[in-house]
């Protein structure tokens, strides 16, 4: 049979409105921050990854317009070919610093950092196990290898280590444990420790994806593998991205110095695409600067969190039902469940000049739907406080409260 391209397209798009999937483009017309214009109507921000309020920065925005004036605005070429140059390679020996591992590699987005670290380490005979919570790029780095690919059930370890053993008397290849280390939708942290426990006696290898921890966590913000106190050799395998609490774009494998070689030679998603914009590796780099001498930035930031955590618990929902997730990063969910109930909250928020992005599956699993509310040190408690009586307002017109 023939269906021609254009019924089939036509199709496909009305399948994803039918099950309440289909998605909007908000367009800022301001820059990112804790309050953004949009429709030219200014609405108070907790939807973006800014953690840190770093997106606008001026510090950064000065060291990117000089890098811009004396490198120009492409980098001409792939890495390996002539476009890694001198802020990359500071970036990189800044970064092995920063984490305290032998070296990094920096790729233009997280999707493509965690595609390459597949990508250069895996074959056939290896098996991937993954949390079933982890973002989509790790899900997808894992499905584009070679390997087999077992999924444990979030956060449960003795569910792991029973995929680890089945697996182990079929096969000798090589084993990879793969974790977000803060959950993207969900705000939990990782066991890394445990997780790190389990890949040592399994002798595999952990791979921990820090794009919500890397700024937020750990004394100096080098992430979730600081505020552990992992080093290389119990997590041997650390990637962040810059795009979130960095406030630029881009991200890292830092590691074994044998293990970014192997990255550097094998990657193809290194290998050939060009290298992004210089100035950008140098924007990098004084947001790292930033980052690690921010402390009074993060602190400010659990303060607001506790200061919303503590404010949610005190809203008097009617039906048994728990709307909070544990979560002590700026990632904090409100689970609603239904799909069309937590797209009306964010309509009722936005009525009240509030940007709360409502979460659907396959995002997150189904009966899940949620506001996945983020905080960032640039907002004020006052700022909290307004968010928390919008939330009040919305869940009594919805139904929700006693
Ligand atoms: C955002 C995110 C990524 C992707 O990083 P980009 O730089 O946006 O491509 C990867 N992993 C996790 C856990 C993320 O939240």
């Amino acid at each position: 049979m023939n269906v021609s391209w254009k019924q089939r397209l036509g199709a496909e798009l009305c399948a994803v409105k039918d099950i309440e999937q289909f998605r909007h483009r908000l367009t800022l017309q301001s820059a990112q921050g804790p309050r953004v214009v949009i429709d030219n109507r200014e609405f108070l921000n907790f939807s973006s990854n800014d953690y840190l309020g770093l997106a606008n920065n001026q510090g950064i925005k000065d060291v990117f317009k000089s890098a811009l004036d004396k490198y120009g605005v492409g980098s001409g070429a792939s890495h390996l070919v002539v476009g890694h140059s001198e802020p990359y390679e500071s970036l990189e020996k800044q970064i092995a610093d920063w984490t305290g591992r032998d070296r990094a590699v920096v790729f233009s987005s997280g999707y493509m950092a965690n595609l390459g670290i597949f990508n250069a380490l895996l074959t056939k005979r290896d098996s991937v196990f993954a949390d079933k919570l982890n973002h989509a790029s790790l899900v997808d780095a894992a499905i584009a290898s070679p390997a087999s690919v077992s999924r444990f059930r979030h956060a449960d370890l003795s569910h792991l280590e029973k995929l680890i053993d089945k697996q182990e008397r079929t096969d000798n290849g090589l084993g990879i444990i793969a974790t977000d280390g803060v959950f993207s939708m969900d705000g939990d942290i990782a066991d890394l420790p445990a997780l790190s426990g389990i890949a040592r006696e399994s002798g595999s290898l952990l791979v921990v994806d820090d794009a919500h921890g890397l700024g937020v966590l750990g004394k100096s913000g080098a992430g979730s593998a600081e505020y552990f106190s992992l080093d290389q050799d119990n997590l041997p395998v650390l990637m962040g991205t810059f795009g979130k609490a960095l406030g630029c774009a881009g991200a890292f494998v830092a590691g074994p110095c044998d293990l970014i070689e192997l990255i550097i030679q094998r990657s193809r998603n290194y290998i050939y695409t060009t290298a992004s914009p210089p100035a950008q590796a140098a924007a990098i780099s004084k947001s790292i600067e930033l980052v690690r001498n921010g402390q009074h930035l993060r602190a400010h930031l659990q303060q607001l969190i506790s200061h919303f955590r503590q404010g949610l618990s005190q809203i008097p929902f009617s039906k048994k039902r728990s709307v909070q997730i544990e979560s002590h990063t700026p990632i904090q969910p409100v689970v609603l469940g239904d799909n069309s109930l937590a797209v009306e909250a964010a309509r009722l928020l936005r009525a009240r000049g509030l940007l709360v992005i409502a979460i659907r599956p396959p995002t997150v699993p189904r009966n899940t739907a949620r506001l996945r509310i983020t905080l960032s040190a640039a907002h004020s408690l006052s700022d909290i406080d307004e968010l928390l009586k919008g939330l009040y307002e919305v869940f009594s017109i919805l139904g929700l409260c006693k």
